[in-house]
């Protein structure tokens, strides 16, 4: 017999969402990553009754994030969708490198069902805890009719992976999307949609089996007042295998940088610009370092990690 799919499963990662402190009034002096996802649903009872299950995948400040908690993440979220009882996923994640964990998953699932990040910019324990109510917007979102894709629920508003990016280090609404293209906003716990639900080709899990701590060496390099190109010449002593250059406007570059990465992209290291600004693109000019196009620094790293694995694997 065909069941409906209507099961959401929640993936706890850690995070401020699960993060405690020692008073009520203490917004900063928490410990993230505290509580188990089983207890952030018992903090929303409007989920009561809900078809859910969770799973603790890992419990990480994700600043702390890494590859190999991305490749056990990543398989979970694989392995949750292809039960034919799921209608989507739901990750409980830090705030901190949120987008990079949205944007992995996106190129490497690119699902078709919904996957939706959340997160907190308070603790559990705060006054007024953000949590709880991003938490239940995530369960509308990927109980959404029509919801596909990777996309993050954050204070009422859903935004694309691709064009997320946190934008404020305190305030409770602290992503905005590139160009201000929302997916959705989440108005009483319904969903009404803005634009597009995320769609793309998946790489694959195949893309990122390798073993972690052998995954290319991807590092971020800015251009600034008197950035002189010698840190790219010190990475290359050891062995980066990319860089992005966060140039400055179009990805503009100072002559002894811009240097210092033409050498270093003669030597074989691969090289891409993009910009240190808060949205825009790069545009490629004929003669310059090839653009990362639209993504941000981050999210053209993990791009260029991605490509690495694929040329190499
Ligand atoms: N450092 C925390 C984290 O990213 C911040 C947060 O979740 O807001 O896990």
């Amino acid at each position: 017999m065909q069941t409906a799919a209507d099961l959401i499963v929640i993936l706890g990662t850690g995070g401020t969402i699960a993060g405690t402190a020692k008073t009520a009034s203490d917004g900063v002096g928490y410990t993230a990553a505290q509580l188990r996802v089983e207890d952030l649903l018992a903090a929303v009872p409007a989920l009561a009754g809900r078809s859910l299950e969770a799973l603790q995948v890992a419990q990480l400040d994700s600043k702390d994030m890494d590859f190999s908690t991305w490749q056990r993440l990543a398989a979970a979220v694989h392995a949750q969708l292809a039960r034919p009882e799921v209608r989507g996923v739901v990750i409980t994640h830090g705030t901190d490198t949120l987008e990079e964990t949205a944007y992995l998953l996106h190129r490497v699932l690119a699902p078709a069902k919904p996957v939706v990040l959340t997160a907190a910019m308070r603790p559990a324990t705060a006054l007024a805890p953000d949590g709880p109510q991003n938490l239940f917007d995530a369960v509308q979102v990927a109980a959404a009719p029509g919801a596909a894709g990777v996309v993050v629920a954050f204070a009422g508003r859903v935004h694309d992976a691709t064009q997320v990016r946190k934008t404020h280090s305190y305030r409770v609404d602290a992503f905005e999307s590139a160009d201000g293209a929302l997916v959705a906003r989440v108005e009483e716990g319904a969903v009404r949609l803005l634009g597009r639900w995320p769609a793309g080709e998946a790489l694959g899990l195949a893309r990122i089996e390798r073993p972690a701590d052998a995954w290319p060496r991807v590092e971020i390099v800015m251009n600034h007042a008197g950035a002189d190109g010698r840190l790219v010449q010190a990475l290359q002593t050891q062995g980066v295998d990319g860089l992005v250059a966060a140039g400055t406007g179009n990805g503009t570059l100072s002559r002894a940088l811009d240097a210092a990465l033409r050498d270093a992209e003669a030597a074989g290291v691969k090289v891409w610009r993009s910009t240190r600004c808060d949205a825009g693109p790069v545009m490629d000019l004929p003669g310059l370092l090839p653009s990362a196009g639209a993504l941000s620094p981050v999210k053209a790293r993990i791009e260029m990690i991605l490509a690495l694995l694929g040329e190499t694997s």
